[in-house]
């Protein structure tokens, strides 16, 4: 199959959005902004072996390829316009890019957003890049620098998830015994084919201030958000949302208390508002903190003593070696 057949047959699709006036085929996609929008763009790196086990199913690698960069557009509260998709094969093998295809463009179809363009070249070392473009309106554009003192610190969806389905993968042998298979399917899920929070994100965009997709950690990326922001926040870790099976996960193993704090890849939206915001939230998300002028990031434990960050992540033994 030479190049063009490659791209006819796996990534060329009808598109029904009247938005883009031109998609794969040509030099360049056209694209109509709507008038006084503002254009976000953005892009995503995957490495095979690094950013996924290399024996990923390439439904999941495609599926999460889209997921995070749409993720990126959620926590902006954008709505997409449109996707380019860059792939580096070691080889031109049909199953496998029958699979991928098959995943990106079911997410692409469940968001409601085309693929418009990309590049396809041979290489030694999978790798994907997908850019993608959105739409949103000056003023409703959520940024990392936004989050005020007084602000709620909130979150949708479950997190750790991802983080537990991953040990999963890694390390089949650690997983307890008393955990469902169902659940453990579920944990594992999240990791290969999160689900942008593109509703959320754009509701938010109405009266939320700051916000950011969970992509590094719960610390981590909340930590962006005080850093742009200039402003501290203090969260009771017994209020992070875990999900049935996380939570059996870590009655199973205490040692992995912690780890929803810093485990990343699931891809939930973390977000600050003003408290008289609160009511007009209409989907599942938890308040987990609040913003305050002080600079600095205070977690607290069940009995309210801080927790301290390690070498591993965080503990329950707060002191000077941190
Ligand atoms: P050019 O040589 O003009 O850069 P290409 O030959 O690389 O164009 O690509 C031909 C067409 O196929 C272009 O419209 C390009 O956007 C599209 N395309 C190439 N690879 C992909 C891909 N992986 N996914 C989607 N579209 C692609
Ligand atoms: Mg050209």
């Amino acid at each position: 199959m030479n190049e063009f057949a490659l791209i006819r047959r796996y990534f060329q699709r009808d598109c029904a959005d009247p938005a883009v006036l031109l998609g794969v085929g040509d030099d360049c996609a056209l694209l109509k902004l709507p008038a006084d929008e503002i254009l976000l763009v953005s892009t995503d790196l995957l490495v095979a072996g690094r950013h996924f086990p290399m024996d990923t199913a390439p439904f999941d690698i495609g599926h999460k390829a889209l997921a995070v960069n749409l993720s990126d557009l959620a926590a902006m509260g954008a709505r997409p316009l449109g996707v380019t998709l860059g792939l580096a094969l070691p080889k031109a093998d049909a199953d496998w890019l029958a699979g991928f295809a098959e995943g990106f463009h079911a997410l692409a179809a469940e968001c409601g957003v085309c693929l418009v363009g990309g590049d396809t070249v041979a290489s030694p070392q999978l790798t994907i890049a997908v850019t993608v473009l959105g739409a949103g309106q000056a003023g409703r554009i959520l940024r990392r620098d936004a989050a005020k003192p007084g602000d709620l610190i909130a979150v949708t969806g479950t997190l750790g998830d991802a983080g537990l389905g991953l040990r999963a993968v890694m390390t089949p042998e650690r997983v307890p015994a008393v955990l469902p298979r169902d659940e453990l399917d579920f944990l594992v899920a999240r990791l290969n084919r999160p689900s942008p929070r593109l509703a959320e994100g754009q509701r938010l965009s109405v009266f939320a201030h700051a916000a950011i997709d969970i992509s590094d950690g719960l610390v981590q990326d909340l930590t962006h958000i005080l850093d742009a922001s200039g402003v501290g926040a203090e969260i009771d870790a017994t209020r992070i949302p875990l999900s049935a099976a996380a939570r059996n996960w870590l009655q199973a193993d205490p040692t992995l208390d912690t780890l929803p704090l810093t485990a990343g890849d699931d891809y939930e939206l973390l977000f600050t508002l003003d408290p008289a915001h609160w009511d007009q939230v209409d989907f599942p998300a938890t308040v987990i903190g609040s913003i305050r002028a002080e600079p600095g990031l205070v977690i607290r434990d069940a009995a309210g003593n801080p927790l301290t960050l390690s070498q591993g992540g965080f503990d329950h033994f707060a002191g000077p070696t941190a």
